[in-house]
């Protein structure tokens, strides 16, 4: 996949501008018995500060794994991975636990607190190994964070006494503790009931109102439509986002196989990526700004008939009904189009192997090719 900063000015400097969280190129093997296992194959992330992404994909299919590359917890085999403009493929043991402790919070799925010792005092804990903050005001900043998660009277009890929805709570308050920019949570609602499972759900989407970049994985599908983004990972590799919104009723490893087939084209503001009348043969779909059909008119000037954004596909007319280009297609003026193109041989392949994303796309082309003739009627 393409990777792309985008620069600011900053004065009369040129900043680079990361995500906030940024793999490049990262594969990880597990040693094992029966020789290496390839978890994650060539996986190119980026999120910005702000985002709230969920992460789907099978049971064993390395969304834990990936998360282990992020908070450090695990390395790489090859690759890279930077949080907050820091190398954390590079860092060492000594260095990677403080840093951890200061911007990254973390939440599992089974609270992981420790037992002996009091709520307030879990979430004291990650102050003091940090130092992020004087001793005399770490239980009051504790307490605050358990007014945050509504649980500021249960502050002396033992964790066993609480339920799982507030033991969750309490573990989120700790991931807190350190007020780091990035929180990460590995199926933090899988062992909650739907009702409990809202509640925490809805404290992410606070902290995401108060600018934290939160990171989740999920079973719920339905969560995860309910953040920002979802990155769908499947044996290892992320499928393209572009390529499920486009065709959602493709299954994962059939969105596996899009991905890999597309070829990414890129094209600078206000450039014709297709001409009116040329043969046609490839299925596209927009990854990044807004490509502009465009019909000629006897005797008018040529028209915009559409406008399509990231997720959008063109091309699919011409698979069923043509073989020529009905119309032009340019990327608009307002900025550089990255397309994904896959060939219609590959397209065929992959219809043939879901019916349901073959008549969406069959039906998507009829409406074109109506909405392509009303527009041409009312020029005539
Ligand atoms: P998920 O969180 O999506 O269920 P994981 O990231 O935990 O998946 O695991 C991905 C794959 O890697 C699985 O096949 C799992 O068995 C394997 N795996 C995970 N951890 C190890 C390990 N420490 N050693 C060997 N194989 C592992
Ligand atoms: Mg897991």
């Amino acid at each position: 996949m393409a990777i792309s900063f985008f620069k600011q000015k900053n004065g009369d400097e040129l900043i680079e501008n990361r995500p906030i969280i940024h793999l490049r190129e990262v594969n990880k093997y597990y040693k094992t018995a029966i020789g290496d296992y390839h978890a994650l194959e060539g996986v190119d992330l980026q999120i910005n500060a702000g985002e709230f992404v969920s992460i789907i994909g099978k049971s064993g299919s390395g969304k834990t794994t990936l998360l282990n590359m992020i908070t450090g917890i695990d390395r790489p085999t090859t690759g890279e991975v930077w949080v907050n403009n820091t190398a954390v493929h590079g860092m060492n043991e000594n260095k990677m636990a403080r840093w951890r402790g200061k911007n990254l919070g973390i939440v599992f799925q089974f609270f992981q607190l420790l037992p002996m010792i009091s709520v307030i005092e879990n979430i004291m804990l990650p102050m003091d190994f940090c130092r992020t903050y004087p001793m005399n005001e770490r239980r009051k900043r504790a307490m605050e964070l358990l007014e945050l998660v509504e649980l500021a009277d249960h502050a002396h009890k033992l964790p066993t006494a609480l339920s799982g929805g507030q033991q969750q709570r309490v573990a989120i308050a700790r991931a807190l503790a350190n007020d780091p920019p990035v929180v990460i949570a590995d199926e933090p609602t899988g062992n909650l009931d739907s009702k409990t499972a809202e509640s925490v759900f809805a404290l992410f989407n606070d902290l995401v109102a108060k600018g934290k970049t939160i990171i989740i994985v999920t079973h719920d599908s339905g969560l995860a439509k309910r953040t920002h983004r979802t990155a769908l990972i499947a044996d290892g590799e992320i499928v393209n986002e572009y390529v499920a919104k486009a065709m959602p009723t493709l299954t994962a490893s059939q969105l596996l196989q899009a991905t890999k087939t597309a070829k990414i084209l890129t094209y600078e503001a206000g450039a014709m990526i297709l001409a009116e009348g040329t043969n046609a043969d490839t299925f596209y779909i927009v990854s990044k700004g807004t490509v502009e059909v465009i019909l000629p008119r006897p005797n008018q000037s040529d028209v915009i008939a559409l406008q399509l954004g990231s997720g959008k596909c063109f091309g699919e007319m011409e698979f069923f009904h043509e073989t020529k280009h009905r119309a032009s297609i340019r990327a608009s003026e307002a900025g550089p189009v990255e397309a994904l193109a896959i060939g219609y041989e590959q397209l065929s392949e992959l219809l043939d192997q879901s019916e349901a994303t073959h008549e969406a796309l069959r039906q998507m082309a009829n409406k074109h090719a109506g909405e392509n003739l009303s527009w041409r009627g009312i020029s005539s």
